[in-house]
C-alpha cells in the first residue's frame, strides 16, 4: 500500500450522511418514546413520508421487501397470477410475487435508463398477468407514463418498487405516486436510510386498510386476539422511525449531493470513449442514488478484471445485478431479454457515499482512466492540481532554489523547513537518511517506523514528488541539519482540508522538539498560503510521547482504528483490524483535527 491509498483507506460505494439531526432524533426516541409516546415518530414519519411523495396513505414496513409483499397480498394476488418484473433489478423484486404464490415473469430493460422497457412489458403479458412491477433502478425513473397507459389498457395493477428512488421524479411526479402501491427501502446503503426499513403507499383506503390489518398478524380490530387469515409482522420501531424522519427532513439536501458527485463523474468520465454513465430522460429527475458505467464494446477488459484492479487502488465498486432468470429459482423461465443479458456484464455500480468530496472523485476517476490505460494527458480533463500543486510550480523549481519556511525552535534558534525536490533524488546520504528516520524503533516520536519498508529515492519519486497535490518538507535545526521530515497533502480540496503526514525524525529530544515546532509551523503557513480551513494528522501508532506532542498543538483526537500487519508479498502493509478483536493490538492509525485556533 502507498501512502496515497493509505491517505485515502478504501473508498466504498454507499455510506449514509449522518447529522446532529438524526443522533437528536433517535436520543429522543430512545429516551421518551415508550408508553403513551410509543408510536408517535412512526405516526409524524408515515405522514411527512405520504406529504413528500403525495400519496395519501404511507406505512412503515421493516423493509422494502416486506412492503412490495404486503402490496401483493393486499391487492389479492394469489398462486397462478403473474407478475411483469424487470430482468434486471435486486432479488427482491422477483422473489415478492413468490411469497403470494405468484410468478415473476421477466421483461427486458431499455438500454440508457436500464429500467423495464414499455414494448417489452406488452410484448409479456398473457391472460395470467394481473400486475406490472416497474422498477426505478439505481434511481432513475421508469417510463411511468407509458407503463400507466399499458396497465389501463390491460387492466393491470402497477406496484413500484421504488426502493432505490426515493426523491426522484418523473415529469414532476414523484415516482411511488404513479401506482396502486408503492414500496420504499431505507437499508443502510439507501440514500436515506432508517438503519432497516421500508415505506408502503397508497392512495386507495382499502388497500392501505388491508395492508395495515395484514401487517398486524390480520389480526381481527373487534374481537381482541382473534385471527381469521394468516397475517404478517412487518413492522418499523419508533426508534427507527425517528432516525427516518430526520433523513427525510434532509432527502431534498441528501438528492443534491447525489447529484453533485455523479456531476462530478461526468466531467470527468462523460467524454469518455467506451463509457456509459447513468442517464436522465428529460422527464426525468434522477436522484442518482448509485451512479454507474456501462463498459461498452470498445473496451475490451472483463468488468470483473475492472473491478480488481481498481480494488487494488482502493476503490470498491459493485457489478450490477444478475439477470433474475439466469438465477437457479427462476432458471426455468425462457427469457428473451437481450438488453439485459448484453449489459449486465458490462454494468458497474460507482462509489458515491455522502462523505465523497469532489477530489475522492478524481482520485476514483483517474483510477478508473489508469486502469482502462488510458494516457493520462489525452484526456478531456486534465489531471487534477491543487493549491500545493500550483504553490510548488511557482516557488519551486530546483533544490537550490527550494521553497523554504523559516520558523523558531524552542531554543529560540531560527530553523527551517525545506521542500524537497527532484534534485534531492540524486543525493544518497539524504536517501539513507530518510530511511533511517523511517524505518527506526516504532517508539520513535510519531513516525510511520515500519509503514515503508522501501522509502528509497522510488518511493520519493513516486509517492510524493510526481503526485500533484502533496510535498514533503525537510526540518533543518539552527545549524541547517536535516533532523526529520514532514508532509502535506489535501485532504479534501472542496472543503480546504489539509492533512499533515509522514511526519519522521531522529532519536533525540532535541529533534522531538523540534517537530512539534516544526508542524506549528507547517500548519501555520497551510493557513496563511494554502487558505485551509482545517487541518488534520494521521499518525500510525499510538506513541504516548507523540500524541502528547499533537495534543499540546490543539489537535484533537478524532479517530483511532486498530492496525495490523499483514504480508502481501510484496512487502508488508498495514490493515485495518475488522474482523479479529482478538488480536493484540500495538499500532492505530489515529486522527487528530481539526486543529482549534489559539486563544
Ligand atoms: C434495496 C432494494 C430492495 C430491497 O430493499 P429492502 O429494504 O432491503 O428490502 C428492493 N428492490 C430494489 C430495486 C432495491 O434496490
Amino acid at each position: 500500500m502507498d501512502t496515497e491509498t493509505l491517505r485515502r483507506g478504501m473508498i466504498l460505494t454507499a455510506g449514509p450522511s449522518i447529522t446532529t439531526r438524526e443522533i437528536e432524533h433517535v436520543m429522543e426516541a430512545v429516551t421518551y418514546g415508550w408508553n403513551s409516546r410509543h408510536s408517535e415518530f412512526i405516526r409524524t414519519f408515515q405522514e411527512a413520508f405520504a406529504a413528500y411523495i403525495g400519496t395519501k396513505y404511507a406505512m412503515c414496513t421493516s423493509s422494502c421487501t416486506g412492503a412490495l409483499h404486503l402490496s401483493l397480498a393486499g391487492l389479492g394476488i394469489k398462486p397462478g397470477d403473474e407478475i411483469l418484473v424487470p430482468e434486471i433489478t435486486w432479488v427482491a423484486s422477483g422473489f415478492a410475487p413468490t411469497y403470494v404464490g405468484a410468478k415473476p415473469v421477466f421483461v427486458d430493460i431499455e438500454p440508457d435508463t436500464w429500467c423495464m422497457s414499455p414494448e417489452s412489458i406488452v410484448r409479456h403479458i398473457t391472460p395470467k398477468t394481473r400486475a406490472i412491477m416497474p422498477v426505478h433502478l439505481y434511481g432513475h425513473p421508469c417510463d411511468m407514463d407509458a407503463i400507466m397507459e399499458i396497465a389501463r389498457q390491460y387492466k393491470l395493477f402497477v406496484i413500484e418498487d421504488a426502493a432505490p428512488s426515493a426523491g426522484s421524479s418523473w415529469n414532476g411526479r414523484k415516482t411511488g405516486s404513479f401506482g396502486d402501491a408503492s414500496a420504499f427501502s431505507f437499508q443502510g446503503a439507501k440514500i436515506m436510510v432508517s438503519g432497516e426499513g421500508g415505506m408502503f403507499c397508497t392512495n386507495d383506503v382499502d388497500l392501505y386498510k388491508k395492508a395495515q390489518y395484514l401487517n398486524d398478524y390480520a389480526v381481527d380490530s373487534n374481537k381482541s386476539f382473534w385471527v381469521e387469515e394468516i397475517g404478517y409482522k412487518f413492522r418499523m420501531s419508533n426508534i427507527q422511525a425517528a432516525l427516518g424522519l430526520a433523513q427525510l427532513k434532509r432527502l431534498d439536501e441528501l438528492v443534491e449531493r447525489k447529484r453533485t458527485i455523479f456531476g462530478w463523474y461526468q466531467e470527468r468520465l462523460g467524454n469518455t470513449a467506451g463509457i456509459a454513465l447513468s442517464a436522465e430522460r428529460p422527464q426525468a429527475r434522477n436522484n442518482y442514488w448509485m451512479p454507474s458505467l456501462v463498459l461498452n464494446d470498445a473496451i475490451k477488459m472483463e468488468v470483473g478484471e475492472f473491478r480488481a484492479k481498481l480494488k487494488e487502488l482502493m476503490v470498491d465498486t459493485r457489478p450490477f445485478f444478475y439477470p433474475m432468470s439466469s438465477l437457479p429459482m427462476f432458471s426455468s423461465q425462457e427469457a428473451d431479454n437481450p438488453v439485459a443479458f448484453g449489459l449486465w456484464r458490462r454494468g458497474v455500480n460507482l462509489p458515491s457515499g455522502h462523505n465523497l468530496a469532489e477530489d475522492d472523485i478524481d482520485y476514483i476517476c483517474q483510477s478508473i482512466h489508469r486502469v482502462l490505460g488510458h494516457d493520462s494527458r489525452s484526456r478531456a480533463k486534465p489531471q487534477f492540481t491543487g493549491p500545493i500543486a500550483r504553490l510548488i510550480q511557482e516557488k519551486n523549481r530546483s533544490a537550490s532554489d527550494a521553497l523554504q519556511v523559516p520558523f523558531m525552535g524552542a531554543d529560540n534558534q531560527q530553523a527551517s523547513l525545506q521542500m524537497m525536490t527532484y534534485g534531492h533524488l540524486a543525493d544518497p546520504a539524504t536517501m539513507q537518511r530518510i530511511q533511517q528516520w523511517r524505518t527506526g524503533p516504532a517508539d520513535n516520536f510519531v513516525t510511520a517506523s515500519t509503514l515503508l519498508r522501501d522509502c528509497g529515492p522510488n518511493w520519493l519519486e513516486k509517492d510524493i514528488l510526481d503526485v500533484k497535490d502533496r510535498a514533503l518538507f525537510w526540518v533543518m535545526d539552527h545549524r541547517g541539519q536535516k533532523i526529520g521530515h514532514l508532509g502535506i497533502s489535501t485532504f479534501s480540496l472542496s472543503m480546504q482540508r489539509y492533512e499533515i503526514d509522514n511526519i519522521a525524525c531522529e532519536q533525540s529530544t532535541a529533534a522531538v522538539t523540534l517537530m512539534t515546532n516544526a508542524i506549528d509551523a507547517l500548519v501555520t503557513w497551510v493557513r496563511e498560503e494554502l487558505h485551509a480551513n482545517e487541518c488534520y494528522i494521521r499518525v500510525l501508532h499510538d506513541d504516548q510521547a507523540g500524541m502528547r506532542a499533537i495534543q499540546s498543538l490543539n489537535f484533537s483526537e478524532i479517530q483511532r482504528v486498530p492496525l495490523k500487519l499483514v504480508d502481501v508479498g510484496n512487502g508488508a502493509q498495514w490493515r485495518e483490524l475488522v474482523v479479529d478483536p482478538y488480536t493484540p493490538v500495538r499500532h492505530y492509525l489515529v486522527t487528530f483535527g481539526p486543529r482549534s485556533s489559539k486563544a
